[in-house]
């Protein structure tokens, strides 16, 4: 690796991801379907285990598919008092692709994602993304996607540190894959 790395201005896509199966703790997949409303559903390949969604949240190593379930509201008929609350749990599982870094938590959510990270954080030189000219006739730079990364993932200091977690999580990838 190392050399030029020209940020790109489309984000990889989260979708599928790779996660820890809350029932198995096999390698199991996140996908986005097309039929709504609940477009989002976890499958596992080792225990059957099928779970929906009805959104995603990322963050700290962790994936939170939002309950299929809407809040319901209910009113005391007595008391006039709205009460809500949710049918179902949202749940939250680990990304298959997450490792302690820096005392934070390193995570991807799929190759291309990680090969995303690989590139940023592995590039020796950067470059601006190239200028466009908007539909108004306007030059922009975009900011590049590298902009959007926590700083203690980019700062020098911890450069080999974050390699080294990004090897980890190659090698965690590589396992994914013979479990099928
Ligand atoms: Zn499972």
């Amino acid at each position: 690796m190392g050399g030029r790395f020209r940020d790109s201005t489309t984000w990889p896509a989260y979708l599928p991801a790779l996660v820890r199966c809350p029932r198995c703790s096999a390698c199991a997949r996140v996908v986005r379907l097309d039929d709504a409303p609940n477009p989002l559903r976890l499958t596992c390949p080792a225990c059957a285990l099928v779970h929906g969604g009805r959104g995603l949240g990322l963050g700290g190593g962790d994936l939170l598919l939002a309950s299929t379930t809407e809040e319901r509201t209910w009113r005391d008929p007595d008391t006039r008092e709205i009460s809500t609350w949710p049918v179902a749990e949202d749940e939250v599982v680990e990304l298959w692709l997450r490792t302690p870094c820096c005392g934070e938590v390193l995570w991807a959510t799929n190759e291309e994602h990680l090969a995303y990270l690989e590139d940023v954080i592995g590039a020796s030189l950067r470059e601006r993304p190239e200028a466009r000219i908007s539909p108004m006739g306007r030059r922009w730079v975009g900011k590049g996607l590298s902009s959007k990364l926590p700083e203690w993932m980019k700062a020098a200091k911890h450069r080999d540190e974050v390699l080294a977690g990004l090897a980890r999580l190659r090698r965690a990838l590589a396992d994914a894959d013979v479990e099928g």
